[in-house]
């Protein structure tokens, strides 16, 4: 075991040789597809750095004894009575004794806070985080309501990075954004990459957040950056209604034109693909991206309200990203911009360790 993280569900992450296990314990879900069930968790696995292979028998064999363990140890997890709050939202300040957490391969990443106000309502992580909150006892909130803000996470990281070899390390959205709202008040993501300085880690961002041009004279400073942006539409209509809490589309590809300028490696997540207008969306990404990923909506039927409020029911069947996804490849392969397949974007901007 290379890693592992209870801020986001269960997370622990399996290496040998070249093959490294991404194991997520989810909430119990029957209607999820997932390896294993057990009484509290949907045990989920993938291969990192390689989607879309197939675990082999000796993957098999490591996951199967995985889910044995928990079987039979999770009887021993604390249960706890959640407390009530009427609080509508809620900023702690919390001081942790680790923040780097390995991916094996040289990956690396760092979660600066842990919940995001930009609160997404599609937002995939909010699930497995009350799971981690209710295993702490911590009261119910809703996601985008609550943020866990890592004090002295600057301070802790400092100690870690010698500890391990150099390698990219990503802040990007696990448990949160790193440029969310409250980092212009906190400024932990900044204080995180500061300790980075002159290390030799690679910083990979990736945000909903056009504030992260505040940190280019830092970012500048690194050999080697990515910087990132989500940017599932060139609509900002249709940022109104699936992510209201981020910044608006122009700021975005403003702060990635900005970040290009200055020399960073710079890439694009066109997700979840929302309806847009393809080619006008290529041709404002494309000169600024050298990269893409891109990929659709997952688990519709939990945002299947935001469509049907918007009038838009054929944009969340697989006729549309199909086709979506389809076009857009095509246009931004016509363009010179790589597609980034394996969920690897450091390999694609050749910033892999190795
Ligand atoms: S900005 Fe990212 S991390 Fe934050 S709620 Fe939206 S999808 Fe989730």
């Amino acid at each position: 075991m290379v890693g592992w993280d209870a801020e986001q569900g269960i997370t622990l992450t399996l290496a040998r040789g070249d093959t490294t296990l991404l194991i997520e314990l989810e909430p119990l879900d029957p209607a999820r597809d997932c390896y294993a069930r057990t009484a509290l968790f949907n045990v989920c696995v993938r291969r990192q750095f390689a989607a879309g292979h197939d675990l082999s028998e000796l993957d098999h064999h490591a996951m199967d004894q995985l889910v044995r363990l928990v079987r039979d140890r999770e009887a021993d997890l604390p249960r706890f009575d959640r407390p009530t709050t009427n609080r509508r939202s809620l900023v702690r300040e919390i001081e942790v004794d680790r923040v780097l957490v390995p991916e094996g391969a040289g990956h690396y990443y760092v979660d600066p806070y842990v919940g995001c106000m930009i609160g997404c309502e599609f937002c995939y992580v909010g699930p497995r985080a009350d799971l981690s909150r209710r295993l702490e006892g911590l009261p119910e909130l809703a996601w985008g309501r609550y943020v866990d803000v890592k004090i002295n996470a600057a301070e802790v990281l400092r100690r870690e990075l010698p500890q391990h070899p150099p390698g990219v390390l990503r802040m990007s959205p696990l448990v949160t954004d790193p440029y969310q709202p409250l980092e212009s008040h906190y400024r932990i993501t900044r204080q995180c990459l500061e300790a980075m300085v002159g290390t030799g880690y690679v910083p990979t961002i990736l945000t909903r957040g056009a504030r992260v041009v505040d940190d280019l004279d830092l970012l500048t400073r690194f050999p080697r950056a990515a910087v990132g942006f989500s940017i599932p539409s060139d609509d900002d209509a249709m940022r109104v209604r699936f992510e209201p809490g981020g910044d608006p589309i122009d700021e975005r590809l403003d702060a990635l034109e900005r970040c290009s300028r200055a020399g960073l490696a710079t890439f694009a997540v066109i997700q979840p693909v929302l309806p847009m207008n393809v080619e006008r969306l290529v041709d404002l990404v494309a000169p600024w991206a050298r990269a893409v990923r891109i990929d659709r909506m997952h688990d519709i039927p939990r945002v299947r309200h935001l469509y049907d409020a918007a009038g838009l029911g054929w944009a969340a069947e697989p006729a549309f990203f199909d086709r979506t996804i389809a076009e857009l490849r095509e246009r931004f392969a016509a363009r010179g911009v790589p597609y980034d397949e394996l969920d690897d974007m450091t390999s694609v901007l050749g910033l892999a360790p190795g």
